[in-house]
């Protein structure tokens, strides 16, 4: 058996394909097969109907999957069809597509690499460059993108992310429902920087039923503005972010006030851990933030009234006796003698319709919570995705949830 027939056998590909040549390199780490063709006859690719062949582009190389621990590259003239329709367009080749330069098959691994690794780890295993990755979760993204269409969740997240620098913000839109995230606004947070997403949108934005966010003033208008049949919502996360920072806000006012110099460095080396819900704090930290605590009293306080505010969600979700637990906590928060604790509880005051909405309609954080900690980790990898839209796709691609294989490659 030739070498030639051997491919032929291996890659089998489909008709009127064949192999013609193949060529091994010298150390065995290279396999470069020529395909060639007799019928003239190719689906023209915009209609998909036969068409006869018209002429051939330039030679291109694909990379496909290796064989034998081998890179392999496929060499092929793509025939372009004269079709009665369509006129001179290129003819359909089953193996790979005219965009990238690896098959569907090689494009199909990469893709399922990166959803498990990430780009680099991606390029590592397939031999196929880093920027080529890049390229093809791009195209991954564009692909599922279209395959999912415009329809808008009826149940939409809004939600501000930091990234790269103190001043730089995202907008993540969420499906909280399908845990998943549906767009990125890489543009900012403010209102005159992301308005034009909704009014893009606007005509499908008119159907949510429920707008779950932040209580920034931006969002809020938003909402209001694109989204004039929604019931706003303002979900567990961000009521705790909202009293997380007020706590730090007096923690950071007593970290000025302590005279001891040990109890200062003590009490600076601990500020995470008031950040921590009651539960959730490790045990190696117990002693710590029990020190902490006692270092700054107005700061414990502060904590227990965040925590005593968690207590919310774990009241029977009936209107009446949430808002009897909020109305005594309001009354103990304003009557705190801390500042930012008065601050946030009348912010909560204000915000409490949505508060009450996003219990009693069961919007959970679990959706929020977990897409951030999964583009935390994208962040953390992220050295490539400087350039915003890089972020975006890298985004989409791992917390879309969208059909991103090629259709051939399947
Ligand atoms: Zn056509």
């Amino acid at each position: 058996m030739t070498l030639e027939m051997f491919y032929q056998k291996l890659l089998n590909p489909p008709k009127p394909w064949v192999v013609s040549k193949v060529e091994l390199s010298e150390d065995g780490s290279r396999v470069d097969v020529w395909l060639t063709h007799e019928q003239y006859t190719f689906l023209c690719s915009v209609c998909q109907e036969p068409a006869p062949t018209y002429d051939h582009m330039p030679e291109r190389i694909f990379q496909h999957l290796d064989t034998c621990e081998s890179k392999t590259f496929l060499h092929v003239r793509l025939p372009r069809v004269n079709c009665p329709k369509h006129g001179v367009k290129q003819g359909v080749f089953p193996l790979a597509g005219p965009y990238l330069d690896v098959t569907y098959k090689m494009e199909a691994k990469c893709i399922q690499v990166m959803e498990a690794c990430d780009r680099s780890a991606a390029s590592d295993i397939t031999g196929v460059s880093w920027e080529r990755q890049g390229s093809i979760m791009k195209r991954a993204v564009d692909r599922g993108l279209e395959r999912r269409g415009d329809a808008i969740p009826r149940i939409l997240g809004m939600d501000e992310k930091q990234v790269f620098s103190r001043h730089r913000y995202f907008t993540i839109i969420t499906d909280p429902l399908n845990h998943s995230v549906y767009d990125v606004i890489t543009d900012g947070r403010a209102m005159k920087d992301i308005t034009h997403w909704f009014e893009e949108h606007k005509d499908k934005l008119i159907d949510v039923e429920k707008a779950a966010m932040d209580m920034s003033a931006s969002y809020g208008s938003l909402a209001v503005m694109y989204m004039p049949n929604a019931e706003i919502c303002y979900d567990h996360y961000h009521v705790i972010a909202t009293m997380n920072k007020a706590v730090d806000e007096v923690r950071k006012s007593a970290q000025a006030k302590i005279v001891n110099e040990e109890d200062r460095r003590m009490f600076f080396r601990s500020r995470m851990t008031f950040l921590y819900g009651e539960e959730n704090l490790p045990d190696h930290l117990r002693f710590k933030f029990e020190k902490a605590k006692s270092i700054s009293a107005p700061t414990a306080r502060a904590w227990e009234i965040k925590e005593l505010l968690r207590g919310l969600w774990r009241v029977t979700p009936e209107e009446a006796e949430l808002v009897a637990y909020f109305k005594k906590w309001f009354w103990r928060a304003t009557h705190s003698r801390l500042e930012p604790i008065r601050k946030a509880a009348k912010t909560l005051k204000r915000h409490w319709a949505g508060i009450l909405a996003a219990i009693m309609n069961g919007i959970s954080n679990s959706a929020t919570e977990g897409l951030n900690s999964k583009i935390e980790v994208i962040k953390r990898s992220a050295c490539g995705y400087r350039n915003k839209d890089n972020f975006r796709t890298a985004i989409l691609f791992h917390c879309g949830k969208l059909d991103l294989m090629p259709e051939m490659g399947r």
